[in-house]
């Protein structure tokens, strides 16, 4: 009789597991399923070399950059300057590139869900539009002129990217022999304005200024006299030139590092950290689901007084995400907070159109009395710094920045704002690394982006 009861209690106890163990995997294949069904091992959306070979990549217009032929190939279309200028939002086929399309949203082109699972080769797979424009990021590529830096433009009220560009890129359907090893491709894998950090220079003037006109109240009623270098503790802090007499308005327009160097010290690291981790210069954003990368600063109490005043004009140890910088823009063009940059704008499974996307909000990165200020004082910058003839019928907030990143590199280039027009609420950034000027090397750039980008417009 004992025999007989641990026997059946074993068989209650296998049949205990073996029900854990289903709803182990029922949980898990909810979960994850759609994760497995993408990997690259599978050979019904993979071929051997691991390419992915279902769904078709478009851009906001409904052109097609990658799709898969008749024969099962994955194909880029369009022609070299097409493919070039948009590989980092497509993708390489092997997946090298991994914020690209084709393997950030490898889910979403397989068209998996829980209960038809994954369509192979044979059905095509879904149809997933960018929210890029094509031919903005041809303009875009095209006038980084061979340099390594970024461009990207989104609307800081629908959160829309319409142009997002990295260099240096290369073209997809004829990828280079020396690609590993040739220093003119160094970082080629990386989208540098979603994964990597720069020292910001000038730009983060736009954060220390927003610290200042909180924190010191007789700021705008303040002048201050540049001759050129300035003693900030036991060092000293160099401009261009000498800027003379000038007030709050002017020292940004001028880009006076003696003057934002005093600010700084006055407002100390602790505030200016406050502004800064505010701002979102040290959180990571989500773009449908790619993390971007946190910028960094050292205010500590062992920052010396003079390295203190260098880090309140983005150098020193100071780093920042392109994107995040063009979200902090586009929330002083929008009263303090501005939509969260996106990437997709909608999926075609078998012919019917996805749910809608819905845009997100970021939290406030600068009171909606500061952003009016600083957003109007970053006009002035281009109506008596930067020309308005090189901006025509803009209505254009910016800032230049120039960064120092060593004594025998030539400085990054910066340009950085936005347009305060109904039509085109647009934010954008552009580097260029070792471009020299950044309002005259940058400016440029964004120049002809933005003139582009308003064509469209229309
Ligand atoms: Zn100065």
């Amino acid at each position: 009789m004992k025999k007989l009861e641990r026997r059946a209690l074993l068989c209650l106890v296998l049949a205990g597991c073996l029900l854990a163990g289903l709803v182990l995997f029922v949980g898990l294949w909810a979960v994850r399923g759609e994760h497995w069904a993408s990997s690259a091992f599978n050979r019904h959306l993979y071929n051997k070399q691991g390419i992915l070979m279902s769904g078709t990549v478009l851009d906001r217009n409904g052109e097609i950059l990658t799709t898969v032929d008749e024969d099962g190939n994955r194909v880029y279309v369009g022609d070299k300057a097409r493919r070039t200028s948009t590989l980092h939002v497509v993708g390489d086929p092997y997946g090298n590139i991994s914020t690209g399309a084709l393997s950030a949203f490898a889910q979403k082109l397989t068209g998996y869900n829980l209960i038809f699972g994954a369509f192979g080769a044979e059905q095509g797979g879904n149809n997933l539009y960018l929210t890029i424009d094509a031919h903005l990021n041809e303009v875009a590529y095209q006038a980084l002129g061979g340099k390594k830096g970024t461009v990207a433009v989104y609307n800081y009220k629908t959160g829309e990217i319409l142009c997002l560009v990295s260099a240096p890129a290369y073209d997809p359907m004829n990828i280079p022999s020396d690609l590993e090893e040739n220093e003119k491709y160094e970082g080629a894998y990386l989208n540098r304005f979603l994964s990597s950090t720069f020292t910001p220079g000038s730009v983060f003037k736009t954060v220390t200024l927003a610290a200042a006109l909180e924190e010191i109240p007789d700021l705008e009623s303040r002048t201050w006299t540049c001759e050129g270098s300035t003693q900030i503790g036991e060092g000293v802090v160099t401009c261009i030139s000498a800027h003379g007499e000038q007030d709050i308005r002017e020292a940004l327009a001028n880009s006076c590092n003696g003057v934002f160097g005093q600010l700084a010290v006055e407002l100390g690291g602790d505030t200016l950290e406050r502004y800064a981790e505010k701002a979102g210069l040290t959180s990571s954003y989500s773009i449908n689901g790619i993390s971007t990368a946190k910028g960094s600063f050292s205010f500590g109490d062992d920052v010396s007084t003079t390295d203190l005043a260098w880090a309140g004009v983005g150098q020193y140890h100071d780093s920042v995400n392109p994107c995040a910088l063009m979200i902090y823009m586009g929330a002083i063009a929008n009263g303090g907070k501005a939509a969260v940059p996106c990437l997709i704008q909608k999926v075609e499974s078998q012919g019917l159109p996805s749910l809608p996307q819905f845009t997100r909000k970021t939290k406030t990165l600068i009171s909606s009395d500061t952003a009016e200020t600083v957003a109007e004082m970053m006009m002035n910058n281009v109506q008596t710094a930067y020309g308005t003839k090189r901006f025509p019928n803009m209505e254009l907030g910016a800032k230049s920045g120039t960064a120092e990143v060593g004594p025998e590199e030539k400085p990054h280039a910066w340009f950085t704002g936005f347009l305060k027009n109904e039509e085109a609420p647009y934010a954008f950034v552009v580097l260029v690394e070792n471009g020299g000027s950044g309002a005259d090397v940058a400016g440029t750039v964004a120049s002809k982006v933005l003139k582009a980008a308003l064509e469209q417009v229309g």
